[in-house]
């Protein structure tokens, strides 16, 4: 579970870009962060991360107030919009790289390594190198490597948005049915409307670093809180 309690940011001292936001993430919940370019959904998720101070609220995960642990002992993986692969790395050693880091045995990570590749479909590939992949398999491996360290969250910025329409369409849902059969607890961010609409169990509609909804996609559709969501959503008038 993931609660976010009055968290606000503020870059500098004078404006904020992220207030007051109030809400609870579920287990296993797919929470999509959707709104307009510039609108604050890197920044919540870089303060979730860990990547980013907060400035204001409280942060937990479980019990435990995180606001001051560093990302790597906040028990999440992150999927960035650009994928962020090491380009000299080989696609198993990338899927790996944050294995090595937890000290998990040889064994054990290669084990996890094959389950993962053989799951996203890239087991012809884990000797190469990511400039000798496709957008799509490239967007597999920066999924593998946030999946194979088994952590209970997952945090995803844009990562569809290179894709083309076709691929997008089957990228979401793999990522959807990943997300089920383990469980993941999955925030994910995304400036596409369809795309929220389609993958999340609720969403959450961010304006100028202000909630302007958070519910389910059919009932948000139906009753839109304002007309920026109305708008926003295209719901019928
Ligand atoms: P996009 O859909 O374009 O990725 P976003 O919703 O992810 O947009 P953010 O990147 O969170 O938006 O940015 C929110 C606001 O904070 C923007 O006005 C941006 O200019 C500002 N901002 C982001 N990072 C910084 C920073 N490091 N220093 C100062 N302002 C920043
Ligand atoms: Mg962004």
């Amino acid at each position: 579970r993931v609660e976010l309690i009055d968290i606000s940011k503020s870059y500098d001292k004078q404006s904020s870009v992220i207030s007051n936001i109030n809400v609870t993430i579920e287990p296993g919940e797919f929470f999509v962060l959707v709104g307009p370019s510039g609108c604050g959904k890197s920044t919540m998720l870089r303060m979730i991360a860990g990547l980013e101070e907060i400035t204001g609220g409280v942060l937990k995960i479980g019990e435990q107030e995180v606001n001051d642990l560093p990302p790597s002992k906040r028990d999440l993986s992150m999927v960035f919009q650009n994928y962020a692969l090491y380009p000299h790395l080989t696609v198993e050693e990338n899927i790996q790289f944050g294995l090595h880091v937890k000290k998990i045995s040889k064994e054990e990570r290669a084990n996890r390594t094959k389950e993962v590749a053989q799951m996203l479909g890239l087991s012809d590939y884990l000797k190469r190198k990511p400039r000798e992949l496709s957008g799509g398999q490239r967007q597999r491996v920066a999924l593998a490597r946030a999946i194979v360290n088994q952590a209970p969250i997952c945090l995803m910025d844009e990562p569809l948005s290179n894709l083309d329409a076709k691929l997008r369409a089957h990228m979401r849902s793999e990522i959807r049915q990943i997300q089920r059969r383990l469980g993941i607890t999955m925030i994910y961010v995304t400036h596409d409307q369809i795309e929220a609409m389609t993958m999340g169990d609720r969403i959450m509609i961010l304006h100028e670093g202000s909630i302007q909804q958070i519910g389910k996609p059919i009932d948000i559709y139906n009753n839109p809180a304002n007309p920026f969501v109305a708008t926003f959503i295209g719901s019928p008038p």
